[in-house]
């Protein structure tokens, strides 16, 4: 059964054993479900929590505009099945004046962090409140938002949270576009146009596959191919402090973001290290079109 909560305290008292926390500001796809099924198989409790944090909004359109529908997320999460979703209102984030602030330098001084200012000490304040007031044992989060991922790692090491966090394989549509509930918001035609962020990273990703280091070589792949979209950044950086790279060495991601019509999208492909040389990591597809759309 999937028990609804909206304050910390009760969904902490509806918690036992091993903790899995998965962060979401909702309306659910398949990305956010497959972080969901994998703390399902990892945790004895599985917590979701969904809250459109404001504090991490750098544009007040981006925030009026951003989905939301909680009973489609809850019959989603009975699904999985999820034990609790949380949904606190504001005044259970931020119960008094906001004079705390949680932020991580240098991991930030690129890709996302110079282009929306405050947005990750948004990410990582909440994600500090959700820790201490969740007490998870292990927090999932999407390689999608690479340096969300990075920023959030390094948070819980240097607070020391006694939380794992762990980092899940980015969920595709059948030709390549990361889900995103931001997806909703495209037009028929930008739909189309948004698969060619991923073809940039596939293409990077082939290269890199037959051998190439050379930073210079795949983002110049990842160039060609992309066509014709308006790229805001295209950059290789290593996944520990998130710092540009002259030759790939794991781990690492190639990260793209790109404004397509109204909707500005991120992605990301992820290098990881093994005795071979680099893997890179494509994520998984879907067959079907996603929920998203249903
Ligand atoms: P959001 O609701 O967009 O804040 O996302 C909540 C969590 O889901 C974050 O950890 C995201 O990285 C993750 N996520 C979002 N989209 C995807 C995706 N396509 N594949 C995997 N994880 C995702």
């Amino acid at each position: 059964m999937t028990r609804l909560c909206s304050g910390f305290a009760e969904a902490r008292s509806l918690s036992v054993g091993t903790v899995g926390l998965v962060p979401t500001m909702g309306f659910f796809h398949e990305g956010h479900l497959s972080l969901m099924e994998r703390a399902r198989t990892e945790c004895d409790t599985v917590v979701v929590s969904v809250f459109v944090n404001p504090l991490q909004f750098d544009r007040a359109d981006d925030l009026a505009a951003y989905p939301r529908d909680l009973g489609r997320d809850l019959a989603l999460a009975r699904e999985v099945p999820v034990d609790i979703v949380v949904a606190p209102p504001y005044e259970e984030v931020y119960p008094v004046e906001a004079l705390t602030r949680v932020g991580v330098d240098r991991l930030t001084d690129h890709l996302e962090g110079p282009r929306r200012p405050g947005h990750f000490e948004g990410v990582t304040t909440v994600v500090a409140k959700l820790f201490a007031g969740l007490t998870p044992h292990r927090a999932y989060f999407g390689r999608k938002d690479a340096q969300q991922l990075s920023v959030v790692t390094r948070m819980a090491q240097e607070l020391r949270f006694p939380v794992e966090v762990v980092g899940c394989p980015v969920v595709r549509e059948a030709d390549g576009l990361a889900l995103s509930s931001r997806n909703v918001r495209l037009s028929p035609e930008d739909r189309q146009i948004a698969a060619a962020l991923s073809h940039a990273l596939f293409a990077a990703a082939d290269v890199a596959d037959s051998g190439e280091t050379e930073t210079a070589v795949l983002e110049r792949r990842a160039r060609e191919a992309v066509g014709a979209i308006d790229v805001e950044y295209l950059e290789l950086v290593d996944a520990a402090e998130v710092q540009p790279l002259d030759r790939l060495s794991p781990p690492a991601f190639l990260a793209i973001a790109a404004r397509v019509g109204q909707v500005r999208l991120i992605d990301s492909l992820w290098f990881d290290a093994s005795e071979a040389g680099p893997v890179s990591d494509r994520g998984v597809r879907l067959d079907e079109p996603s929920i998203l759309y249903r």
